[in-house]
């Protein structure tokens, strides 16, 4: 049993290779993917920013030129100020010369508001204009860069899959399946160690003291049984301490 327990640590540093290498793949792409979000994110409000000042633009034009008719009329007007004959007639021209330039100032101030936001605007476009840039070359570094090192962890991962299975071959099922399990629950530690009761006596999973009882079974050198730690249900590994000549 001491063996088998044995192999199943062997397994276990393979195992744990083998996630980090799954982990440094995951994270590699996903920091690409990620770069590539923002970029496009941020290239669409770009768009949105450019279509609005187009439109601005378009609006602007319009009210230039409303304004100068309006300017023309206000010409007019004055002009036949001098013509009119009648009190009734010189009331009625000045109503409209009132009512014209009332249209005109509005339309300035429209112009004023108009004027304004297309200056953020153009702030914005220029600085977003610059971080999509940055970003396209930021992203095309990063894929040239972790194409290669996709590759290599890619058969790296697949070296340590063979090597890994064939450690795990000829294990008892069973006992393979619990490893798996407490592998996935326990964070990648389903074997914990147990030091000699002079050193701590601790299941090294948890730090929990075991139960005299159940240490004394563990130290025993034909093992004929997996035992569980009562508090984390890791498998237990008693480190058996060397005898040395001095001892
Ligand atoms: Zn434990």
């Amino acid at each position: 049993m001491r063996e088998e327990i044995a192999r199943l640590m062997d397994l276990q540093v393979l195992d744990r290779q083998l996630k980090e290498l799954e982990l440094s793949l995951a994270d590699v792409a996903g920091r690409v993917e990620q770069l590539r979000a923002e970029t496009d994110k941020n290239q669409t409000e770009l768009q949105r920013l450019t279509e609005e000042d187009q439109q601005a633009s378009a609006a602007r034009k319009r009210i230039e030129k409303d304004l100068a008719e309006g300017e023309a009329r206000i010409r007019n007007k004055r002009m036949r100020l001098n013509l009119v004959r009648t009190d009734k007639e010189l009331q009625a021209v000045t109503t409209e010369v009132e009512s014209l330039k009332e249209t005109n100032q509005r339309l300035e101030s429209e112009l004023a508001a108009l004027n304004e936001s297309v200056g953020v605007r153009a702030t914005s476009i220029k600085e977003l204009g610059e971080i999509v840039a940055n970003g396209r070359a930021e992203l095309a570094a990063a894929e040239k860069e972790i194409a290669d090192r996709v590759e290599s962890l890619k058969s790296a991962i697949t070296t340590q899959r063979a090597e890994r299975d064939k450690a795990a071959d000829g294990i008892d099922r069973a006992l393979l399946s619990r490893y798996t399990m407490l592998f996935q629950r326990r964070a990648g530690v389903a074997i914990a160690v147990v030091k000699p009761l002079a050193k701590d006596g601790k299941c090294s999973g948890c730090q929990r003291l075991l139960p005299p009882q159940l240490y004394n079974e563990i130290q025993k050198p034909k093992q004929v049984q997996i035992y569980s730690c009562p508090n984390c249900q890791r498998i237990l590994f008693y480190e058996a301490v060397p005898q040395t000549s001095e001892e």
